[in-house]
């Protein structure tokens, strides 16, 4: 397919996806970008849990889009929402009413929470996958812990009692860092508080931890969080989410003003107004080159996209598979305005990997995927992502910095991100708790 000179792409969502599709194709001269993102910075997921329990600001893991495609003038930069994509013409409509079009369209808007219709959830419930989630989090716990620490009689009404939904990689990652919050720092913070009476509670539907890496790396993620105080109930659903309570699908309840979702994923919301076929989580189903069935000149890629994998799979929502998965949809653009075609997606696997803490990793890398747990995995983790940094345009000095100091000094956190004087917190409206304990209910 020959494309004409200065072909306009069109590109939805700036994150490991999009910004990867739009480097490449801001250096060729013949093609013109423009880049929609609601936010206008890539969010490096990855380092959520950081900000979650006050390791890193919110500012260290966001990188303005200006500052990526510095420079870069071929690329516009649009902060807006998409809120509908017409891939019959390739046009999108912004917000505000107004309609771009181009001639290709990519789309790489992301992925979004999947409360699975559990009531209350979406209501109550903290999920984990933006920075405003990140920070609202922290807010929440620094929070509970302010309120215990002036009226320790609330603990009992589960003011220090977190629940985590989810055994996958981000309800392991978060339930180790806060585990760390509660039991390393907190204590120096709140000297008088009787912090021993916290609780962390992590909650799954199957019968163990990770369920992507082998049988090995379960048990030594589940020893990891039980040494470090986190209690398991696996084969537990959950029934409902309140203000003041979780209900699990046995009928018990545990009181708690903290439920954190890391229960599922599920495609960001343009895939469903978009018309296209969508597999599972509402992703929309690509071909091989990653161009959608019927639309050769729209391409989906990173979370959004159902990209197929042997047969019957398609690969994880990882950000290396979101960076590549960009770059290979520019290569193909590239292709069609060079007249050279297009080649289907070749992903090359960097592993998965999962940190429960520091000096506690579980990583398994390589085609043969080989083990690697603790400081080892640790070490494999920094460098998996200081490469998905780079490439996301990062300044890397302060993250071996970060990552250097997170190593060494457990107890260290600045004061000015454990200070819940610093963050608009929203009260919690103590007292209107419905008494529920654990047990049958
Ligand atoms: C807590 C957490 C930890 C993770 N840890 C790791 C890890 O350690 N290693 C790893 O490889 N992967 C990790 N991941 C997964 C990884 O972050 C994702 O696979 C990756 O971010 C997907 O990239 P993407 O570009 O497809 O989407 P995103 O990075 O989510 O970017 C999508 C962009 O689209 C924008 N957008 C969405 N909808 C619209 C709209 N309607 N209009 C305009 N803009 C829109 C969003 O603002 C966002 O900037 C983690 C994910 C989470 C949630």
């Amino acid at each position: 397919m020959q494309a004409r000179a200065s072909t306009h792409v069109i590109i939805v969502g700036g994150g490991f996806a999009g910004v990867a599709c739009a480097k490449l194709l801001g250096e060729e001269s013949r093609v013109r970008v423009t880049l929609i993102d609601q936010n206008g910075y890539h969010q490096f997921q990855p380092l959520l849990y950081q900000v979650a329990t006050a390791e890193l600001a919110g500012r260290d893991m966001t990188f303005d889009h200006t500052e990526v495609f510095h420079g870069q003038t071929a690329i516009q930069l649009v902060k807006a929402e998409v809120v509908a994509a017409d891939v019959d013409d390739r046009t999108v409509t912004l917000a505000d009413g107004t309609t771009i079009g181009g001639d290709y369209l990519v789309i790489a808007a992301g992925a979004q929470p999947n409360f699975f219709h559990t009531p209350g959830a979406r209501e109550f419930a903290f999920p984990l996958y933006s920075l405003t989630d990140a920070r609202r989090l922290r807010e929440r716990v620094l929070q509970l812990f302010a309120d215990a620490a002036a009226k320790p009689e609330l603990v009992d009404d589960g003011a220090l009692t977190f629940v985590v939904v989810g055994g996958g990689a981000t309800g392991v990652e978060i339930s180790g860092a806060l585990s760390e919050l509660v039991h390393d720092v907190m204590p120096h913070r709140y000297p008088t508080l009787a912090v021993a009476g916290a609780r962390l509670i992590l909650v799954d539907l199957g019968t163990s931890l990770l369920a992507p890496f082998s049988e090995e790396s379960h048990t030594y993620a589940r020893k990891q969080l039980e040494r470090r105080g986190v209690e398991l109930r696996l084969q537990t659903g959950v029934k409902e989410v309140a203000r003041d309570h979780v209900m699990f699908n046995d009928g018990s309840t545990i009181a708690t003003h903290l439920v954190i979702w890391g229960g599922g994923e599920m495609a960001a919301g343009i895939a469903g107004n978009a018309g296209l076929g969508q597999g599972r989580g509402g992703r929309i189903d690509v071909q091989p080159d990653l161009s959608v069935p019927g639309h050769p000149r729209v391409f989906v890629v990173g979370d959004i996209a159902n990209i197929p994998f042997g047969g019957e799979h398609a690969l994880p929502q990882l950000g290396s598979v979101a960076q590549q998965s960009g770059d290979w949809a520019a290569r193909n653009i590239l292709g069609d305005v060079d007249g050279t075609g297009r080649t289907p997606f070749h992903y090359r696997d960097k592993g998965i990997m999962a940190m429960i803490g520091r000096k506690a990793a579980v990583a398994e890398v390589g085609v043969h995927r080989h083990e690697l747990h603790g400081r080892l995995a640790f070490a494999a983790w920094l460098g998996v992502h200081a490469s998905l940094l780079a490439n996301a345009g990062a300044e890397l000095k302060a993250f071996v910095a970060w990552a250097e100091d997170f190593y060494v000094r457990p107890h260290h956190r600045s004061a000015e991100l454990l200070d819940p004087a610093q963050v608009e917190i929203p009260r919690i409206q103590w007292g209107q708790s419905h008494g529920h304990s654990e047990g049958a209910g």
